[in-house]
């Protein structure tokens, strides 16, 4: 495995790993690797003779500064890890290569961005598809893998490809769960032992969900749950959304629906958690 830096060393490696145009599988993150990130990684190793992997916080995509200072960095345990997954190619860019001029690329994501974290984090989303694009044009991968945890951003992945033109696959995998159903984030981290315990209700909440709906409407549902996250100690919901999994418009009713689910954004403590969970 070799570690680079610049965006010329990432080509030149490329170059010489794939003499044969092997595919290139690619796993975009911004570090602090736990599980989740390493099932990604996995299943690209699997799936191509080639595969990068990029460490990068991206300061565009951050809505509040101290969510950004604050970002878990474990950069050391990270190259560990990626090493055992037989990782060829990490590229740890600093700010100036990714970023050598100011950004003015704006991208119109219609629906897809006006609800759950586009309306809450405004300019994620953007900054997200920015630095995504990027690094597209550097690795210029087969296959680019994301997971569902994020599942809005995998659908701003999926219309970035469309709008940009391109041919990368982009592969939806499964959200991994620590055993008490918390989606294994790198913001787990910045959580105390107490709090680590109470963010577990998100993923309880969200399971019940799916009971709850077949005996009450959509919006008593959803009222219902938010009650519970919030009557947890640390607990704060921000926003509870029951949509299309296409289009993130929030529906109504979920009798005959296929395609729906529910959609999560809580605080826990100052730390601002995501999940989701389908629920047809
Ligand atoms: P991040 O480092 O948070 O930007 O995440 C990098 C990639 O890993 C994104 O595609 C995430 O959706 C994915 N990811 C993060 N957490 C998980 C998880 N618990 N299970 C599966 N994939 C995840």
């Amino acid at each position: 495995m070799v570690i680079l830096k610049t965006i010329k060393e990432v080509k030149k490696a490329l170059k010489e790993l794939c003499t044969n145009s092997q595919s290139i599988g690619f796993v975009p993150t911004m570090g602090a690797l736990h599980e989740g990130h390493a099932s990604l990684v996995s299943r690209s190793v699997d799936e191509n003779a080639v595969t990068a992997v990029s460490i990068f916080v991206n300061p565009i995509q951050f809505n509040n500064e101290n969510d950004l200072k604050n970002y878990p960095v474990t950069i050391e345990n990270d190259i560990e890890l990626l090493e055992g997954l037989n990782c060829d190619i990490v590229f740890i860019p600093d700010k100036k290569e990714i970023y050598p001029v100011p950004v003015n690329e704006k991208y119109d994501f219609g629906q897809l961005e006006r609800v759950m974290e586009g309306k809450f984090r405004p300019g994620h989303f953007n900054g997200v598809a920015v630095v995504v694009k990027r690094l597209f044009e550097i690795v210029e991968p087969n296959k680019a893998y994301f997971g569902e945890k994020d599942f809005q951003q995998l659908a701003i992945i999926k219309r970035l490809v469309k709008i940009i033109g391109s041919d990368i696959q982009i592969v939806p995998c499964p959200t991994l769960r620590e055993d008490d159903g918390l989606a294994m984030s790198s913001r787990n981290r910045r959580l105390t032992e107490e709090q680590r315990a109470n963010a577990a209700i998100i993923s309880v909440v969200l399971k019940d969900l799916k009971e709850l709906l077949k005996v009450m409407p959509v919006k008593e549902a959803i009222n219902k749950s938010i009650t519970r996250v919030n009557e947890t100690e640390h607990m704060k919901v921000e926003y509870l959304e029951i949509v299309d999994d296409e289009s993130l418009k929030p529906v109504n009713s979920t009798k005959n629906g296929k395609g729906i689910i529910a959609c999560m954004a809580a605080f826990c403590g100052e730390v601002r958690l995501i999940d989701n969970y389908r629920i047809s």
